[in-house]
């Protein structure tokens, strides 16, 4: 399977994140692509650059106003006399789609949905690389390959049509499946990290021509708190082309291959003609975040049960932190995916 990385993504090197209000190292380090190159090397992987793509297939999901934002807040960010070295919004609007600020300050709280996606002189570029190597992923997969891996870093699953949040700019796996919908009418996106893939759901939600389906640990009482929820199914068009299927905390693998055989069930209902998968590799029993309890066997087992759909499949890399087992649980994913 080809995997595709651009140097580039590594650049953007964040600093800024707060847990319970407290200051911590950002989770969402460069070193996570080392570990994920040798998890796909281990895999069989030829790991391939990407070509660069223009916005064009990143428009086809974002707001024209959001991307002006993403390429220029930085430099209009560090013209203010004072301000920290990093983009971190610190006044949000209690409700969006009103009056739009003039203000970089105005514009990063309306943009950002958190302070854990803190944009710096680097960051553009990475982002358009990760987006980039989902659009070649998919180009791939569109040509006619059954699979292709994207190690898409910075993640990309919490960021919304217009917002960013969680460590994502750029919706990659939105982005792939945009572009594997000009080949096919559905398009099925497999949300496997632990956090809610709120940001796809958003880019997707009044839609019916791409079902989203995620796991994850139940928002009840984790990120991203306010969407995730088992009774969120659409709206519009829309309604019923998504499901949610939150799971309690600590869940180990059978659960969670329970949930993942409901979320096939309804991806075959669907007949879509492509899938992308938002493989996050967070739900894993040592990851530091600590939702669930997946293990390393497990995601195999996760692979296997994936690839009996026998879909054209874009996997696009969401969360997983640095750990001892990170690279492994790749390894043992794409090994369980190739099991078909
Ligand atoms: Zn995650």
């Amino acid at each position: 399977m080809k995997a595709f990385f651009a140097d580039e993504q590594r650049r953007h090197d964040p600093n800024t994140f707060l847990s319970s209000g407290s200051p911590q190292p950002n989770p969402e380090q460069p070193a996570r692509v080392d570990r994920l190159l040798a998890g796909a090397k281990a895999a069989g992987c030829e790991i391939v650059r990407p070509g660069s793509h223009g916005l064009g297939p990143i428009a086809a999901v974002h707001t024209p106003e959001y991307l002006e934002f993403l390429e220029n807040i930085y430099t209009r960010w560090r013209r203010i006399e004072g301000a920290s070295l990093e983009v971190i919004p610190n006044i949000h609007p209690a409700t969006r789609g009103g009056r739009y600020p003039a203000s970089a300050v105005g514009q990063a709280g309306y943009h950002m949905a958190d302070t854990s996606c803190p944009i710096s002189a680097e960051t553009w570029e990475s982002a358009l690389w990760s987006a980039w190597s989902a659009v070649d992923a998919a180009d791939a997969v569109a040509r006619g390959e059954s699979a292709a891996y994207a190690l898409c870093r910075p993640p990309g699953h919490h960021a919304f049509a217009d917002l960013a949040g969680g460590f994502c700019f750029i919706n990659n796996s939105a982005v792939a499946a945009q572009r594997l919908r000009g080949g096919t009418e559905r398009v099925a996106i497999l949300d496997v990290d632990l956090h809610h893939g709120n940001g796809t759901q958003g880019v997707f939600y009044a839609r019916d021509d791409v079902l989203t389906v995620s796991i994850h640990a139940d928002p009840v009482r984790f990120y991203p708190f306010f969407w995730g929820h088992a009774d969120e199914r659409g709206e519009g068009r829309g309604l019923g082309y998504n499901l949610n299927l939150p799971l309690a905390r600590k869940t180990a693998d059978e659960g969670f291959l329970e949930a993942l055989d409901a979320g096939i069930r309804r991806i075959k209902a669907f007949a879509p003609g492509a899938l992308v998968v938002a493989l996050g590799l967070d739900a894993f029993e040592g990851d530091p975040f600590g939702g669930l309890s997946v293990s390393t066997p497990g995601f195999a087992r996760i692979g296997e049960a994936i690839a009996r759909l026998k879909l054209p499949t874009v996997i696009v890399q969401e969360g997983g932190y640095l750990c001892d087992g990170l690279g492994d649980n790749l390894t043992s994913f794409l090994t369980g995916f190739g099991h078909r």
